[in-house]
């Protein structure tokens, strides 16, 4: 390990970012003009930060969106046509790891005596 080249008077936060769709819980594609998430349609431009609102498939096609009407809190959930159609996903593997791990690594309190 090399030696620091910056100093903080306090320790900064960590950041994992990655940009997805908040509601589906799934990465957003690039698509030339800006995010894309493949799962709703909702678009976010190339600039668009974290929190940001996007625009519904909807508003940016024209078209009548056939996806199945979800709110934000229930977006994630796999619709119909997911069930149908399984596919394997990062996040399930991710999920399965972050799992393994956890229970491979039980935490070490001192166990008061
Ligand atoms: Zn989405």
């Amino acid at each position: 390990m090399s030696d620091p080249l910056v100093k903080y008077e306090t320790a900064p936060s960590l950041s994992i970012n990655y940009p997805d769709c908040s509601a589906c819980a799934v990465e957003v594609e690039g698509d030339g003009d800006g995010w894309m998430c493949p799962r709703c349609g909702t678009s976010w431009p190339y600039d668009a930060g974290d929190g940001d609102e996007g625009q519904l498939y909807e508003d940016w096609n024209g078209e009548p969106s056939e996806g199945e009407l979800r709110t934000h809190d229930n977006g994630y959930l796999p619709t119909q046509y997911e069930r149908d159609n399984p596919k394997p996903s990062i996040w399930e593997d991710l999920g399965i790891q972050l799992g393994r791990i956890m229970t491979g690594a039980p935490s070490e309190r001192s166990s008061p005596e």
